[in-house]
């Protein structure tokens, strides 16, 4: 009998998987089975040495979301390079911080196309091959700033409440189309994106302090939740934003 966590034969794109979390994504579902391909700006060799080692395919897509215009030929890109594509997560994102008082347009606009527009016309053009093969997968990539307010991160915290809200709707238009639409909520792992606030010693114990799990978290502790939402053991979740936070939203 298949397991149902099993990926065998799907195929994945993930976006931004050269580095942080979408490069523990994107091995997390090699190592249950799915060929995967990662769309981004810099070079994604490491994140192919593991899917290769893995035993899976790996293909990488160069592609910059600060223009959304790419998203139809990073989908055709992926289906010549992997023969389809089961599996989209939307993971690369970015953010500007500043007071509010201060926000400049381009530190609103930049991390508005990248972290929700692109995520909806990536989203809506891989849908169209997921409708046509009638089933698929899509996972956004969230933050704890889905759920509060945050501080000195206004576009940030307005996109990725944008996310969740959007992964509701597109769980209501397709998930009789056989797609689910999922988002993962990571609480404060050690990337890039937090490099500033872990070298801010005392913003680095206020969060440390608030965390039950006591750590940050490693980009490895999201691929169970992704490899959950990308198989046939969440057949009957949509349009859910699922937190690994180590505990941080229940403090
Ligand atoms: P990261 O290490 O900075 O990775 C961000 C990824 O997005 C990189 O691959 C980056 O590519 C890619 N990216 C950024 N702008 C892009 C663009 N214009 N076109 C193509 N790719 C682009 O940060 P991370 O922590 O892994 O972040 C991954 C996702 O998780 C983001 O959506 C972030 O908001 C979210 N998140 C992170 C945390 C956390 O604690 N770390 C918490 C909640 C949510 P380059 O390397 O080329 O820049």
């Amino acid at each position: 009998m298949t397991h149902p966590f099993d990926l065998t034969g799907r195929k994945a794109l993930v976006t931004g998987g050269n580095t942080g979390l979408g490069q523990g994504i994107a091995v997390a579902l090699a190592e249950a089975g799915a060929d995967v391909a990662v769309a981004g700006r810099s070079s994604a060799a490491d994140t192919g040495r593991m899917v290769e080692a893995a035993g899976r395919r790996f293909a990488e897509i160069k592609a910059d979301f600060s223009d959304p215009s790419c998203v139809e030929r990073v989908v055709e890109e992926t289906v010549s390079a992997l023969g389809g594509i089961d599996i989209l997560v939307n993971n690369a994102g970015i953010i500007r911080r500043n007071d509010a008082l201060d926000f400049t347009e381009s530190d609103w606009d930049d991390v508005m196309t990248v972290n929700i527009k692109s995520v909806f016309f990536l989203s809506q053009a891989a849908a169209k091959r997921m409708v046509a093969a009638g089933r698929g997968r899509i996972i956004n990539i969230a933050s704890m700033l889905s759920f509060q307010g945050g501080i000195r991160v206004a576009s940030y915290t307005s996109s990725k409440s944008g996310v969740a809200g959007l992964t509701k709707l597109l769980a209501n238009e397709w998930a009789s189309k056989g797609i689910n639409v999922n988002a993962i909520a990571p609480g404060y792992f050690a990337t890039n994106n937090t490099e500033a606030l872990r070298a801010d010693e005392s913003r680095n114990a206020e969060i440390l302090g608030r965390i039950p799990a006591g750590r940050w978290g490693d980009p490895k502790d999201l691929g169970g939740a992704a490899v959950f939402l990308a198989s046939d053991a969440s057949a009957y979740v949509h349009g859910t934003t699922l937190a690994v936070d180590g505990g941080w939203l229940a403090r």
